[in-house]
């Protein structure tokens, strides 16, 4: 908290983010995960008490969360901050030493990191390491308990394959396309605002952003008009001189982003325009892009929505089955039985429905992918148990030994262990 404008500072220099993105997402996120985590820590952290059979009477059998060692935690350079500071304070939090390893990409929050751990933590428990593709490597080849990686699903192969050298269990978060689907009858105004708002969000640089939109082709104009009135309403005529609007992380980024709008420039209903030097992509719309196009293979992580016309809901689902399973998928629909139809025909990370992103604000619920998407959960009580070893423990009396598990096996002592172990 003494440093509040110092990490303000440092998001502004990485990625342009505002000081209200940076406050929500970023600072007050960590804030409240820390002060969650305080409060709940004693209830996580008790043995849980279960219940044992006959068979192994008298006796008493519990869980007790135990910490691994000493955890990696790798993060990416979007939310710079939040994506390495969140799983260390679950870390922290069951017991774990840890190295921080924040993307280099995002060279002023990795910086300051560096500078500000060591002054607050005890440096013989945490410790940062600043660095690329180099150190990552280095660091790989070391043993730890555990690994959490942030990333790339390319990169997340390349951290599995060290950890496997090891046996170190890891948790991969990772991207990938997520899809929004926009059933008939969904109220067009909120859902605009709401769509425009998370895909929109750091530049469209949110591993859970709305990736890409599939609606019914006689709804697709009625969307299209009220996204655009929402992109006025939030970032004005121009997002290039509004205070909110953030800008790409690099020119490397930027030049792939700028790849997707030029190559399906025909497709584009909204935006477009892009500035190399100021790492500037205005928010783009586009209607029906090739599908075997760049920007619809691959994951945007900018600020450009594709918007896929189909036919029905089932060509929706069968859309998004037809691909990798997402990280987040989003439907937007008054309808429960469509609801339940995409909740139960469909796979992903997380479900959203009628929102986007905002799931993430909820500690209670566990965060990560499934397949393609990454593995493992964490956030809250769930990344407490993710980096805890769950070591059941079974205590037994010396008193009342029945021998009726012991050789010889007669069969009088299988009839009664026959009897016991239906107890
Ligand atoms: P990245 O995988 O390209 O890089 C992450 C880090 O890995 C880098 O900072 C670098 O130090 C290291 N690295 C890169 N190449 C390496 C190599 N060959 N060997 C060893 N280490 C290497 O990811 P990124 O660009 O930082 O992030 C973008 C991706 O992360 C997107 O796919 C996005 O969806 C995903 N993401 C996921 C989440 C989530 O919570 N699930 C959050 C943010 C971003």
């Amino acid at each position: 908290m003494e440093n509040e404008n110092a990490i303000y500072d440092a998001l502004s220099s990485d990625l342009s983010k505002c000081q209200f993105e940076a406050y929500v997402s970023e600072y007050q996120y960590v804030l409240k995960d820390i002060k969650h985590s305080i409060k709940q820590l004693k209830s996580w952290s008790k043995p849980q008490h279960v219940s044992t059979p006959m068979l192994a009477q008298p006796g008493r059998s519990f869980i007790r969360p135990e910490p691994y060692g000493t955890v990696l935690i790798m993060g990416a350079w979007n939310y710079p901050l939040q994506l390495v500071l969140s799983p260390m304070v679950a870390a922290i939090a069951a017991g774990n030493c840890v190295v921080l390893k924040p993307s280099e990409l995002a060279a002023a929050t990795s910086t300051l990191l560096a500078t500000l751990i060591p002054k607050y933590m005890d440096a013989s428990a945490i410790a940062v390491y600043e660095g690329g593709v180099e150190e990552t490597t280095a660091l790989l080849k070391l043993r730890f308990d555990y690994i959490m990686y942030t990333g790339s699903e390319n990169v997340g192969k390349i951290v599995m394959r060290a950890a496997s050298e090891h046996l170190t269990p890891v948790t991969l978060e990772l991207g990938g396309k997520s899809p929004c689907i926009i059933d008939a009858d969904a109220n067009l105004k909120v859902t605009a605002d709401r769509l425009i708002w998370a895909k929109f969000l750091n530049a469209g640089q949110t591993c859970i952003a709305p990736d890409y939109v599939l609606v019914e082709r006689k709804h697709s104009k009625a969307l299209i008009e009220a996204l655009k009135q929402s992109l006025l309403k939030q970032y004005g005529e121009s997002a290039k001189e509004s205070q909110d609007y953030g800008r790409i992380i690099n020119q490397r980024h930027f030049d792939r982003i700028s790849e997707y709008v030029a190559a399906e420039s025909d497709t584009i209903v909204h935006g477009g325009q892009v500035s190399r030097d100021e790492k500037y992509i205005e928010p783009t719309l586009m209607l029906n892009p090739d599908l075997t196009s760049g920007v619809m293979q691959e994951e945007i992580f900018g600020p450009v929505l594709p918007i896929i016309e189909v036919e029905s809901l089932q060509e929706s689902i069968d859309f998004v089955n037809s691909r990798e399973k997402p990280l987040a998928l989003y439907m937007f629909s008054n309808n429960d039985k469509n609801v339940k139809l995409v909740t139960q025909r469909t796979s992903s990370g997380t479900l959203c429905i009628n929102d986007a992103v905002i799931f993430m604000v909820n500690h209670n619920l566990p965060f990560g992918g499934v397949g393609n998407s990454g593995m493992g959960s964490y956030h809250g009580k769930w990344g407490f148990d993710t980096f805890s070893h769950l070591k059941p423990i079974m205590h037994r009396s010396f008193w009342a030994d029945a021998p009726i598990r012991y050789a010889p096996y007669t069969s009088l002592k299988k009839k009664l262990f026959k009897l016991v172990a239906k107890l």
